[in-house]
């Protein structure tokens, strides 16, 4: 059996006919994948194969049997949770990276893209003086930053955190509607997860900054270090911007580490008819956005931008080490050769040494659409949201649960003889989700069950708002008349 694999010159063969599979994956004619679960489980469930089979039977098995059972994400009508398909453009530029720079290190274009498309990423964001760094998601990235906050706030008190552990309770000062990724963070970064104090929010699901005055006052009272405030900049649940202004200042005034958790909605901040809600964010010490949310980049791919990258050097160094520096030898002063430095040391930036270059996605992004493009697909779905809000509020059967601030709609079904609205409304989901069609989760607000579509992908297409509505109604009342 030959090793195809490792061979050169069948790139282009493969790669046309798995890009076949894909483009006819995106058609959506096929089946959910649970559907057809018999065929394709017979088929994949196989002993561990002693002798290889050859590139040519994987090439086949992926397009016949793994492509068409994928996964229901990057259907244009999947509005669950907050995550799409990636981009054309985003899975050639993964592609590309995968072959020609399988590292993010040494002197490449590639890793010049990697500070590129962050400075590009930065300004187009409204944050053109913070520098970044890429990882895998919003988790890693939220982890980056609070442990900048953490380096921080200790080094203020004469301790490195990093080297010697920390010593005393700190506080985490996030909204109750914030990500649970900052728990699991501090979790990790050894400060314990009741370090986050909760601050309630007002109806509109901000945070209330009179309760965030009086926490940090009380803890101030009993002598606990303060080592961040995290606002959001668009929530999970339902896309509220926190007033980061007004946090801002209190960050100011009480010289605490301001954070910005805008995973999801920060490229909102391109909707001029919203931006105002972002002022403030200018002052933030640490932002981070996920371009594999609502830029389309493919799952892996989010930043951290940051005041000061030595921070985070100090905060993350793996500290030196000979198989590493020793292969580089910059005093040497010459560098003529992609091997003689390793550019932006960004494995000292964060938690990852080995990591795919992320910035050429990014770049690709940009370049294909430009901020132009960007910003009409922001206002597109945000839109859409609006769409879904309006017909809510206007229509008997329809409840509209929070006033959209992004591209998130909470509503609901509502019927007068019906007595368990959570019920039906759950019911009506799951009969929805499994029609395939408009696939939106669901959420909590204020104890009420909502619908919860969440429009980010650029396969969207504004009528599929009108469209689910209708879908809602139908099956509402199907099940309300049974
Ligand atoms: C999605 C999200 C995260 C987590 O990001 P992942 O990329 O899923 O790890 C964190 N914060 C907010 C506000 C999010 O919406």
């Amino acid at each position: 059996m030959s090793d195809k694999g490792a061979e050169t010159g069948h790139l282009q063969e493969l790669l046309s006919r798995v890009g076949e599979g894909l483009d006819e994956y995106l058609k959506f004619e096929h089946q959910d994948a649970l559907h057809t679960d018999k065929n394709w489980r017979q088929q994949l469930d196989v002993p561990l194969p002693e002798k290889g089979e050859g590139i040519d039977a994987v090439t086949r098995e992926l397009i016949e049997q793994v492509i068409p059972n994928g996964s229901a994400i990057p259907n244009p009508g999947f509005s669950s949770f907050i995550t799409t398909g990636a981009t054309t453009a985003a899975t050639l530029a993964a592609t590309a990276a995968n072959i020609a720079s399988p590292q993010r290190y040494m002197l490449t274009a590639f890793n010049f893209l990697e500070e590129l498309s962050l400075k590009w990423l930065a300004e187009m964001c409204g944050i053109g003086k913070l520098k970044g760094v890429y990882s895998s998601g919003g988790s890693v990235a939220n982890l980056i930053a609070l442990g900048g906050a953490r380096q921080y706030a200790f080094e203020q008190i004469g301790i490195d955190p990093a080297a010697d552990g920390v010593d005393r309770p700190v506080r985490i000062y996030a909204s109750e509607e914030c990500h649970h990724t900052i728990q699991r963070s501090v979790g990790v970064l050894g400060v314990g997860r009741r370090a986050v104090r909760a601050i309630a929010c007002d109806q509109t699901g901000r945070m209330l900054i009179s309760a965030l005055r009086s926490a940090i006052i009380e803890d101030k009272a009993h002598g606990i270090l303060p080592m961040a405030i995290v606002a959001n900049a668009g929530t999970t649940n339902t896309g509220a911007i926190d007033p980061l202004q007004a946090i801002a200042e209190v960050a100011q005034e009480h010289k605490i580490w301001f954070h910005v958790d805008g995973a999801y909605g920060l490229p909102g901040i391109l909707d001029e008819r919203i931006s105002h809600h972002y002022e403030g964010l200018e002052k933030a010490d640490s932002v981070i956005v996920d371009p594999h949310k609502w830029l389309g980049a493919s799952v892996g791919v989010a930043a951290t931008f940051i005041r000061d990258r030595e921070l985070l050097q100090r905060a993350f160094t793996q500290e030196p080490a000979d198989y590493l520096e020793g292969s580089v030898d910059p005093s040497a002063g010459v560098i003529e050769h992609s091997m003689d430095d390793f550019g932006i040391p960004y494995f000292d930036y964060g938690v990852e040494l080995s990591a795919p270059c992320r910035g050429v996605v990014v770049w690709a992004l940009i370049k294909e659409i430009g901020v132009e493009g960007m910003r009409h697909r922001v206002k597109q779905h945000n839109d859409m949201a609006k769409t879904i809000a309006e017909r809510a509020r206007n229509h008997p059967n329809l409840e509209l649960l929070i006033e959209p601030s992004l591209s998130i709609c909470c509503f609901r079904y509502v019927d007068s003889q019906i007595d368990d609205l959570d019920q039906l409304n759950q019911r009506l989901h799951r009969q929805l989700v499994r029609e395939n069609t408009y696939m939106p989760s669901t959420t909590r607000v204020k104890g009420t069950l909502a619908l919860r579509p969440c429009y980010i992908g650029a396969r969207h297409q504004p009528p599929q708002a009108e469209e689910l509505v209708e879908a809602v109604l139908r099956i509402g009342r199907e099940i309300a008349r049974n």
